[in-house]
């Protein structure tokens, strides 16, 4: 079994669910006591968030090219950055290291393939919504079309992830106005949704929805699964 390295810490809440994911995937395969081989680096979430606000994202890489430097250090034999957003600078973190990155939009872009989904709705943080350095990569790598909230919906789905989900609050009213967003994205043409923050999987499941969800976390995490077991 290869030795995973896992970026964690943005925030721990979802890191969290990437640690009981990749355990619980493991076991699966394995069963009895297994358990995953994990290097795990928790950054502070709240220097990553104050750096990604002020428009310093080479300084939060800065942060994150030590993280994947120290995992590799500690024997990893690939890393995860467990966050959609800091994929932004995935290329400056994965030139900090000789391990190989798996990459959270390419995992999703292979299990949206395999199903036939040709245009998808994305949920993210502002950055991962309205740049182009995630939804370029599914439309450019993958052939996949992105819809993207409306503005005034982005700000919701944005302002929930870092006032919420982040600090691991929970709101009913909160899921009701991603599902109403979710729907708006379906009539809009969308086939399935990307829950495309690792948090989100903490509000919305697809035991709410009928609008086919694909958790980037659950997906990221099966992938580093089945990589550390090929
Ligand atoms: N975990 C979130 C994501 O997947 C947001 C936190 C962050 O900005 O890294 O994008």
């Amino acid at each position: 079994m290869k030795t995973i390295g896992l970026l964690g810490g943005m925030s721990w809440e979802s890191t969290a669910s990437y640690y009981r994911a990749i355990n619980a995937g493991i076991k699966e395969h394995l069963g009895g006591l297994h358990s995953a081989k994990i290097a795990l680096f928790s950054v502070d979430f709240a220097e990553i968030e104050a750096l990604q606000h002020q428009d310093d994202w080479h300084g939060a890489g800065v942060i994150l090219e030590k993280a994947a430097q120290a995992v590799e250090a500690a024997g990893a034999d690939f890393f995860l950055i467990g966050t959609n957003t800091m994929h932004k600078v995935a290329p400056q973190i994965d030139a900090a290291v000789s391990i190989p990155l798996l990459h959270i939009a390419d995992a999703t872009a292979e299990q949206l393939k395999k199903d036939g989904i040709e245009t998808v709705g994305l949920l993210g943080t502002c950055f991962t919504m309205a740049q182009d350095f995630y939804k370029g990569r599914l439309r450019d790598n993958h052939g996949i079309q992105v819809i993207i909230p409306t503005e005034s919906a982005q700000s919701i789905v944005h302002n929930i992830i870092y006032e919420e989900l982040c600090q691991g609050i929970i709101k009913d009213n909160s899921r009701e106005q991603y599902l109403q967003i979710i729907d708006e994205l379906a009539a809009r043409g969308a086939q399935a949704v990307i829950l495309g923050c690792t948090e989100i999987g903490l509000l919305v499941g697809q035991q709410d929805t009928p609008v086919q969800l694909y958790d980037t976390t659950a997906i990221h995490a099966a992938a580093a699964v089945r990589l550390a077991l090929a």
